[in-house]
């Protein structure tokens, strides 16, 4: 059978709850390649109206979550209660949520351990910042998120674990990284990431991908997909970016 190829869409908070539905609904029309798995984070409080549209088609989840159960936590909304709406997935870690919400590799993993305990499966992202790589800095951060996100963590069988490796100066900023360097750290991930969990993750590449970068990505040994924000928010540039995948 055809590899797997994993097409995960970040809605961000970029559409009102009409623009969601709508979104969903043209999502549900096209046709995907057999060997595809996709998966959509929508902005939170559309994710009942998504599930209902894409009826187990794909999988969709929330951008972020909070590890406790319930409790005083203005604001919040647990992983628990996107496990009772029917979420699979959630992104964590994200690029925005670190930088904008100073979220620690603490906080990252609190989230992905509540995670594993409700058998949602974790997306973890990481990336370094333009700084960090201008310093020569990649791997040390890279491998620190992973280290944390992952050491003596117990992973439940036939859970997936999945990486997405989001170099910070190329989220929403049409700066794409170069398919060979992602291909580089890629391998790196999954080096870290085996020697951690025993287990070989699945490496997603994020970060300005579009209709046109796609392939290139796509067309890599330790790439098995990519998580899109941006192009997967209209349904034109999404269609073009499937339209590329087959
Ligand atoms: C993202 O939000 O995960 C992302 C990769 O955004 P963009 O595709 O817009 O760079």
């Amino acid at each position: 059978m055809d590899k797997k190829i994993y097409l995960f869409a970040n809605w961000k908070m970029y559409l009102n709850p009409a623009e969601t539905v709508d979104l969903a609904r043209d999502y549900s029309k096209l046709s995907y390649p057999a060997n595809s798995v996709v998966a959509v984070f929508p902005p939170t409080v559309s994710i009942t109206e998504v599930i209902k549209i894409f009826n187990n088609k794909f999988a969709v989840g929330p951008q972020n979550t909070y590890w406790a159960e319930k409790g005083g936590y203005t604001g919040e909304s647990s992983a628990a209660t996107f496990k009772q709406l029917g979420c699979t997935h959630a992104l964590v870690g994200h690029a925005e949520r670190r930088h904008i919400f100073h979220e620690s590799n603490h906080d990252v993993r609190l989230k992905i351990e509540a995670m594993l305990q409700l058998g949602i499966t974790p997306v973890l992202c990481m990336g370094e910042t333009a700084e960090e790589r201008k310093k020569l800095q990649t791997e040390e951060v890279l491998e620190s998120q992973i280290r944390s996100a992952f050491m003596d963590i117990v992973w439940p069988e036939g859970m997936e674990a999945i990486v997405a490796y989001e170099p910070v100066w190329a989220v929403g900023t049409g700066e794409s990284c170069d398919p060979n360097e992602a291909e580089r750290v890629a391998s790196l991930i999954s080096n870290w990431t085996e020697k951690l969990l025993k287990r070989p993750p699945v490496v997603l590449y994020g970060g300005s991908v579009r209709g046109e970068n796609i392939k290139h990505y796509l067309s890599m040994s330790h790439l098995s997909g990519v998580l899109v924000g941006g192009a997967s928010t209209k349904i034109e540039t999404w269609s073009e970016l499937v339209k590329n995948v087959s």
